[in-house]
């Protein structure tokens, strides 16, 4: 097998497909700003320590998922598989506790070792947001709404589902955890070898098995929403209320558990059916642990993550506005003159391609090719008496024009 293979898992962003994600996060990041979010970017690796304290032992990404090498130091380094804990270990060494209130961005690349197909790629790219340091529920709502609010900005909102639930705060899951462990124990034989082993390590992670036999064992297990305690449950009205506030609509889906340990209260998901099993486009929740787990200052937090192959697959095409102008000499003595004519158009803020060879003809299907609004076509004759020929590529109308007035001429270009 040849080497000169992209890794398995792995792809090339090219043109169009790089434009697609570009545009995901410039507008993802200028809405975040709308919300007073600004951009960070923490290091594409960290110290395995970082992922394997914070995900969780049991966590899928940290028993199977992530990429980890010794360095030349011996030192143990993972390739960031999510932007959370790098973030909260930013926000503990760069001693941020001060600035709280704290609304961040992050977008790029996070590595995981999973089975590839469609939607799923072991380097992905993601958005997401963190809001460290408020603790009450108008912070869900919050991120919650600028989730939706760049989906909007995006035109997605019609293919999404906004589904919500409550992990509750320690105390409840604590409770639930262990009448979750009686009910299954007693069925353990039924459950997945995968569900079995969670039973010990990671219980609450059985819930959103995929499992046929799993779910069916599920329908009648105790439900999360009946234990949590006074205090969860308000927390979880008032979050309730905001989105409905807000007129943000949600389902809520008392299975829905997020993978990772350090989730508590609030946890979200927008999930498509336009993309097969990989249905989640966007997912978050509470984290009030997480920071002080890391050994911070007691500090909660909330955010999501959104992955932008998934969005970019939902994104409707989008026929940009033709704005590219070709400049075609019609002999080779004309090549200098079309050089500088496209030098002096591209300064005045033209897009301006030069097509290097070729007769008059080939760079007239290049001008096509290349989706251009407008050909500049220059003779001899066109350059003694200071003009050049400008046809419009869409309506197939030319006109001579005086270079002087040219830039005039060309302004709905811009
Ligand atoms: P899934 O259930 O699909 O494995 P997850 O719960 O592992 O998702 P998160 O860790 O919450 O995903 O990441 C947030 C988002 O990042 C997901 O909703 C998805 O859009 C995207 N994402 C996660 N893993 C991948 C991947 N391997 N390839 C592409 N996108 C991914
Ligand atoms: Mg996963």
């Amino acid at each position: 097998m040849s080497k000169l293979q992209p890794v398995r898992g792995t792809h090339d962003l090219l043109f169009d497909e790089a434009a697609r994600h570009r545009r995901i996060e410039a507008t993802a990041l200028e809405v975040a700003g709308r919300y007073g979010f600004r951009e960070v970017a923490t290091p594409i690796f960290e110290f395995t320590e970082v992922f394997a304290r914070t995900l969780g032992e049991t966590s899928d990404i940290v028993t199977k998922e992530m990429y980890t090498f010794e360095t030349k130091g011996g030192e143990s380094i993972t390739l960031r598989p999510e932007g959370t804990a790098g973030i909260a270990r930013a926000f503990i060494s760069g001693g941020l506790a001060q600035q709280a209130p704290l609304k961040m961005f992050y977008r790029g690349p996070m590595f995981r070792h999973e089975r590839p197909q469609k939607g799923r790629q072991r380097q992905f790219h993601q958005i997401g947001v963190e809001l460290i340091g408020v603790a009450g529920p108008q912070a869900d709502v919050e991120v919650i709404a600028l989730a939706a609010h760049i989906l909007a900005e995006l035109r997605l909102q019609g293919s999404v589902t906004l589904e919500i639930n409550s992990l509750g705060d320690v105390e409840s899951r604590a409770v639930y955890r262990n009448a979750l462990v009686e009910y299954l124990s007693a069925r353990k034989d039924s459950l997945s070898v995968e569900s079995q082993e969670r039973l010990l390590r990671n219980p609450l992670r059985i819930l959103d098995s995929k499992d046929a036999n799993d779910r069916k064992v599920l329908i009648d297990a105790p439900s999360l929403a009946d234990y949590l305690n006074d205090e969860s449950q308000a927390f979880f009205a008032a979050v309730r209320d905001g989105l409905t506030r807000l007129g943000i609509s949600f389902v809520i889906n008392p299975s829905l558990v997020r993978g990772l340990d350090y989730y508590g209260h609030t946890a979200f998901e927008f999930t498509t059916d336009a993309l097969g099993a990989q249905g989640t486009v966007l997912a978050g929740g509470r984290y009030d642990t997480l920071i002080e787990q890391m050994g911070g200052p007691p500090t909660p937090g909330i955010g999501w993550a959104a992955g932008i192959e998934r969005l970019a697959m939902l994104l409707p095409d989008e026929t940009a506005a033709r704005h590219l102008i070709a400049a075609i000499p019609m002999g080779e003595e004309q090549e200098a003159f079309v050089q500088s004519l496209a030098s002096t158009l591209r300064h005045a803020g033209f897009a301006v391609d030069v097509g290097y060879s070729g007769n008059v003809g080939k760079r007239m299907k290049r001008a096509d090719k290349i989706n251009a609004a407008v050909a500049i076509v220059v003779g001899s004759d066109e350059v003694r008496d200071d003009s050049v020929m400008v046809r419009n590529l869409e309506t197939g109308e030319q006109k001579l024009v005086k270079q002087a007035e040219l830039i005039q001429h060309l302004s709905f270009l811009k």
